[in-house]
């Protein structure tokens, strides 16, 4: 086999038909470049959906990475090990938080919050009926847990019935969240920004409130970073710019950068009063090669300053989004924050996306008539500029 082509054909006589694949195979990637098999450059704004952070070809995470492969790959998490200690450590560190449990991807961190939050309110009050309150149009992964609280009816509907006590409020009103809350609420579940369901941010007033509403009622506040966390929006974690703090939150896709890894992490208050041994496992979680990636991610986020660049280039690209969207009558609204943004159109957006690949412009919707833009955190104001003229071109 040798053209993509052949490839695709191949693919779709083998794997089972749960994507709508874009047409390209893509083979290694170099910065903020990927390369398909047949040689053409693509300049990439999807990184992974947010995985890729640091960019491709990063020689250093390559080093660290293979390094831990001919040290140890895995032991059990009935053992210590030195990369998952240095792992905690630093992830603790940027986000504030006192306890962490890895994760191989993000819907098993949100499985592990969810149980954390039962696991809490029936120590309380010894109940097994608990609710949890979920937002409507939010994304938190597959499985049956995390699928029973994704707002998307089109998704859980053939699998009913989910796992049942959830209720759903509409983000960014308060009074909608008020009047899911009864006396077995034991959890608020939310993404400080929404991904998947069109780049929603949190509005600060309404985070504050459902914040100060958790605290009144000792109701466990669970903040979903897994795409909007690790620098997406110029600080580790999103909420970090809303003056609140979670009780549990969940983080993975740009945690390990393509090592498949998740964690949810809690403070001590919940860490104490939730989980203890034997209540929860992974074999693979927290495994020497996940808490290598880690640990080499952390550090280049330090050492090369990704913060800054995000809030920079971040703002640049808000301004020219700004820009296009007063030029396009088409669009109807600019959202999100950092590099973390999307652009909504009254249109589907998928002849759009298709032309931009066939350009060399990777990109990505959210929904069908949203273009969602989550580039490597890397990228410079010119990398900006060269995907804002190809996407002139294909609108
Ligand atoms: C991707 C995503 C998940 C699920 O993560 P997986 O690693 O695909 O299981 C959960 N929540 C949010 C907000 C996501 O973007």
């Amino acid at each position: 086999m040798e053209t993509m082509q052949e490839y695709i054909q191949e693919a779709e006589a083998s794997l089972l038909h749960t994507y709508n694949r874009y047409q390209v195979v893509f083979d290694h990637g170099e910065g903020v470049r990927l390369y398909d098999i047949e040689g053409r450059s693509y300049l990439d704004f999807v990184s992974g959906i947010g995985v890729f952070a640091l960019g491709y070809g990063n020689r250093e995470y390559n080093d660290a990475v293979k390094a831990q492969v001919d040290k140890i790959l895995h032991t059990s998490n009935y053992y210590y090990n030195v990369p998952a200690i240095e792992a905690a450590k630093a992830i603790k560190k940027v986000s504030g938080m006192d306890r962490v449990f890895f994760t191989n991807s993000g819907a098993e961190a949100i499985e592990g919050a969810l149980k954390a939050a039962r696991k809490y309110a029936y120590l309380k009050d010894g109940r097994t009926d608990h609710e949890i309150i979920a937002m409507e149009h939010s994304f938190h992964g597959r499985t049956f847990g995390a699928l029973s609280v994704t707002g998307k009816k089109q998704y859980r509907e053939a699998f009913e019935p989910m796992i049942g006590n959830i209720r759903f409020a509409e983000l960014n009103d308060i009074e909608s969240v008020k009047a899911q809350i009864t006396e077995k609420t034991c959890a608020i579940l939310l993404e400080t920004v929404q991904g998947e369901g069109g780049i929603h941010p949190c509005e600060k007033a309404f985070l504050q409130e459902v914040r100060a509403i958790c605290d009144e009622k000792d109701i466990l506040l669970i903040l979903d970073e897994i795409q909007c966390g690790m620098g997406r929006t110029g600080e580790y974690y999103a909420w970090q710019g809303y003056g609140v703090k979670p009780d549990i939150m969940t983080t993975a896709k740009a945690l390990g950068c393509g090592v498949p890894v998740g964690a949810f992490l809690m403070t001590e208050k919940v860490g104490q009063n939730s989980l203890k041994a034997g209540d929860h496992g992974t074999t693979y979680g927290g495994n020497p090669l996940a808490g290598a990636a880690i640990v080499e991610v952390l550090r280049q986020f330090e050492e090369r300053k990704v913060l800054e660049n995000v809030r920079r280039v971040g703002a640049y690209l808000y301004e020219k989004l700004d820009a296009l969207a007063a030029e396009h009558g088409d669009i109807v609204e600019h959202r999100g924050a950092g590099l973390i943004q999307g652009l909504q159109f009254d249109h589907p957006v998928a002849d759009i996306i298709n032309k931009a690949l066939e350009k060399g412009l990777v990109l990505i919707n959210a929904g069908t008539d949203i273009i969602r833009f989550l580039p490597p955190l890397t990228i410079t104001e010119a990398d900006v500029d060269e995907m804002l003229e190809i996407l002139r071109e294909c609108l």
